[in-house]
């Protein structure tokens, strides 16, 4: 069997990856666009800094991407956070650190009494009687309460999907949550439950030493694949039993075809031959955002903690700033700090997309006003993803669950990556396993 995977980001290499652990005989060819496998796992290197351009790590407590790990011979690479990291802070009113136990939630100044009993009151509220989608802010404010909501779940939803609760449903984003409300009528009831079931500790933030790109390099040496980097796939063509793909001069046939692109690309790549598809993957949307890496050789500041998220309602120019070197030792040399601010997501667009000298004086800013932090970076990288996260708006699932439908009816065509099912590199794992499981599977 001979098998083309479109996208050369985790999904497209974990599909890859899985493929052949699965049946060594079939031939795989990976395209991808750019001269570096990875997409939006990169590690740029500048002045002896190593700046994530996107994902900087995983949580340990999903057991996918250890496997992968494992499997890929990478167990030497993997770099486990310190434990400053297990420190989060909230950026509402000031920096406030995000209580991690019953105890500290009861103390913290981030919420009134009233929102805090507010929260209490959640193993009382009554579960919704349908299945119909609803927004985070929607949920949260049913379970939670609005002060809950627009100051923790809105700065988590930031973090995660550089997104705001109105704009992103809840079930396509968090369905582990929403499951909880299903399954026991409440999520502390739920959670109270899985403790008793699922004892043993939470993930820890884990990543690779020399940053997410060694891991890439190395998923990349260790398969027998052939790999086209710098080709644009245009379209796939059916003929015969095959399907023949195109772009850049090229025109390769084979039996099955995954692909691992961004949805408005597999839109394209698809358009002549389901058209329908295509137009149902045009409505995934995605928010821009933009990362600025600022490096510093002599900065009085503490820097214990994994770094801040700030709340809408505080109106910061930034999203949140990852404190980079106090999570990973070797993202900065001894005694130098290295901090990562992220601006834009769906809370303000436009921000995302400024040009290099207004973004920096953003971020310079948004530590200022965030962190107390006055000294200027005598180092900083910066990286705009105009199309950075799929944003899965309300009907997502819907709209996704109808794409894979239809997919069914067309033999050998296979969606794989962060557009459907989840962002976080633990989904894309999984998912591209689930992928792979499948192609495998359907042998034609
Ligand atoms: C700023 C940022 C921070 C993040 N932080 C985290 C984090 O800390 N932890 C976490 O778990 N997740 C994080 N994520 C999410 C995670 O990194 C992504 O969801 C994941 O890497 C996406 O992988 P993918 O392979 O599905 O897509 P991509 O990485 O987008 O890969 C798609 C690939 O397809 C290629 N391609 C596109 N079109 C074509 C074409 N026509 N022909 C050939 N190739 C094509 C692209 O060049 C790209 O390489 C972050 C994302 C961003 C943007």
């Amino acid at each position: 069997m001979n098998i083309a995977i479109v996208g050369g980001g985790i999904s497209g290499i974990a599909t890859a990856f899985y493929i052949k652990q699965f049946d060594p005989k079939v031939e795989i060819t990976l395209f991808e666009k750019e001269n570096e496998l990875g997409g939006k796992m990169h590690t740029a290197k500048k002045d002896g800094y190593l700046i994530e351009e996107g994902s900087n790590g995983f949580l340990s407590n999903k057991p996918d991407t250890l496997e992968l790990v494992e499997l890929s011979g990478c167990g030497d690479i993997l770099l486990k956070s310190s434990d400053n990291a297990r420190v989060r802070y909230i950026y509402d009113k000031n920096l406030q650190t995000l209580p991690e136990s019953p105890g500290a939630f009861l103390k913290t100044p981030l919420l009134s009494l009233k929102g805090k009993l507010r929260v209490a009151w959640e193993y009382f509220a009554s579960a919704k009687k349908d299945d119909t989608d609803e927004s985070l802010q929607e949920f949260g404010y049913r379970r939670v309460g609005k002060e809950m909501t627009d100051i923790f779940l809105d700065a988590m939803v930031a973090g995660i999907f550089a997104s705001t609760p109105s704009k992103i449903s809840a079930p396509a984003a968090f369905p582990a949550v929403v499951n909880l409300e299903k399954e026991y009528g409440s999520l502390f009831k739920g959670m109270l439950a899985k403790k008793k079931k699922e004892a043993g500790p939470g993930g820890v933030l884990m990543s690779f030493k020399g940053g997410v790109s060694a891991f890439i390099k190395r998923l990349e040496e260790s398969m027998d694949i052939n790999i086209i980097k710098n080709i644009d796939i245009k379209q796939i063509k059916k003929t015969d039993k095959k399907y023949k793909i195109t772009g850049d001069n090229l025109g390769m046939t084979f039996d099955k075809i995954v692909l691992s692109t961004p949805a408005y690309e597999s839109a394209k790549i698809l358009r002549n031959l389901t058209p329908d598809i295509s137009e149902k993957l045009d409505k995934i949307e995605y928010s821009p955002i933009s990362i600025v890496g600022m490096g510093y050789d002599n900065l009085e500041h503490n820097l214990q903690g994994f770094g801040l998220l700030a709340t809408s309602r505080a109106k910061k120019e930034v999203l949140g700033v990852l404190w980079d070197s106090s999570i990973f030792d070797d993202r900065a040399e001894k005694n130098k700090k290295l901090l990562r601010a992220m601006i834009g997501g769906q809370r303000s667009p436009l921000l995302a997309l400024k040009n290099e000298d207004e973004l920096l004086k953003l971020a310079i800013n948004g530590v200022k006003e965030t962190m107390g932090i006055e000294t200027k970076p005598d180092m900083f990288y910066i990286k705009k993803w105009e199309k950075g996260i799929p944003n899965y708006k309300v009907g997502h699932l819907a709209n996704v669950d109808k794409i894979f439908k239809s997919l069914e009816n067309i033999e050998g065509i296979y969606l794989n990556s962060n557009a459907y099912y989840g962002v976080g590199l633990n989904d894309c794992i999984s998912n591209a396993k689930k992928c792979a499981q499948k192609v495998i599977n359907e042998k034609s």
